[in-house]
């Protein structure tokens, strides 16, 4: 069997060990007699592997004792309406940083329940650069300040957090989220999909201070209540049980890879050597400012496009897949985030050297 390299934007590569185990304990989970799938989540086997799994979450990105780790459902779109519903409390409105397609779906979203402050703007510029912190125009009554750390379809990642003088911070970390270590005290909510870098779809964590919980508004839905979730350690109803399994295992995964730093080390050196291969010729092109280039979605152009489906076909033949841009950007996309190996990105800059001499 032949593994691809498969640079897909979400669901994207899961580790290939972490798969393997699950497959090792697919029909009988440690002795259980029954796979995790079939268990309840109320039972003693199930409850022992969700709460490693947040320990291990909790280890891994160093998130401080007062903050929540949930594990909901319904993904990270679910979260552009339950965090106005949750945050808004007594203010009356948010600011919002737009800097790609998710900004705008969660900006949209965020309308229907309050006033929508927008802070800064790069669709002008087509979405291809991060404003600087002088640019934000930040509303100190805010109840919040939401952005998108990374924008997974323009390829767009922020090279600083905000400073918002006070006012929480939430992030939309759904392709960023375990790239490399961050400094979960600066914000007040972070939230991810999980389908990218976390473990399969399904499952979407909301890591969210303490203190940030217990303001919902009265007709905010009982599942979208986070202190709903939180006084139910994220068994309220039930969750996602296998995906949240899966996530625990890709967690144990980060720690024998050497924890955040490690990865963040390693996805630098991967980003860097396929920036370096568009940018050494101009047969391909980056359309994406260099302080901005985010280091888990690379898109990138031919200058011809019109070997566009040439390049998708050869690469295919090499098992390089699911690289085709967005529909919305065109080119192609190449995603590369904690489960693609080095030799997958090595594979990918070879074969961008060799068409290029050969067209
Ligand atoms: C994929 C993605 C989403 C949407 O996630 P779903 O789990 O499909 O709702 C939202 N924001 C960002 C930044 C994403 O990459």
């Amino acid at each position: 069997m032949a593994r691809k390299f498969n640079f897909s934007a979400g669901p994207a590569m899961l580790p290939a060990s972490v798969i393997e185990r699950a497959q090792q304990e697919m029909l009988d989970w440690n002795g259980s007699g029954m796979s995790v799938m079939e268990m309840s989540h109320r039972g003693k086997e199930y409850m022992s592997i969700a709460a490693k799994a947040e320990k291990d979450l909790r280890e891994v990105m160093a998130i401080p004792d007062n903050y929540k780790v949930l594990f909901l459902q319904g993904g990270a779109s679910s979260q552009f309406a339950a965090i106005p519903l949750n945050l808004l409390g007594d203010k009356t409105s948010a600011d919002y940083i737009n800097t790609g397609m998710w900004s705008k779906k969660a900006i949209a979203e965020a309308k229907r329940y309050g006033t929508v402050n927008i802070a800064a703007d790069t669709s002008e510029g087509g979405f291809t650069s991060v404003p600087t912190q002088a640019e934000l125009k930040l509303n100190p009554d805010a109840a919040y300040v939401h952005y998108t750390p990374n924008e997974t379809i323009g390829g767009v990642e922020f090279d600083y957090i905000p400073e918002t003088g006070g006012v929480p911070l939430v992030a939309d970390m759904s392709s960023t989220i375990l790239s490399r270590p961050i400094d979960v005290s600066k914000f007040g909510l972070i939230y991810a999909g999980a389908q990218k870098n976390i473990g399969p779809a399904g499952l979407c964590i909301v890591i969210v201070r303490d203190d940030l919980l217990g303001k919902a508004s009265a007709n905010c839905p009982t599942m979208f209540n986070y202190a709903i979730h939180a006084e139910n350690e994220s068994m309220y109803n039930t969750p996602a049980t296998y995906s949240w399994y899966m996530a625990g295992l890709v967690f144990e995964w980060l720690q024998q890879q050497g924890g955040l730093s490690a990865m963040g080390v390693l996805n630098k050196r991967k980003a860097d050597k396929l920036y370096a291969a568009i940018d050494a010729t101009d047969f391909y092109g980056s359309p994406v400012a260099k302080n901005a280039r985010s280091w888990m979605n690379v898109p990138f152009t031919l200058a011809d496009p019109e070997l566009d489906a040439e390049f998708l076909k050869g690469a295919s033949a090499k098992g390089l897949v699911t690289l085709k841009g967005h529909r919305s950007v065109g080119g192609m996309r190449a995603s590369i985030y904690n489960a693609m190996p080095e030799e997958g990105v090595d594979a990918l800059v070879a074969y961008m050297k060799e068409f290029a001499s050969q067209y």
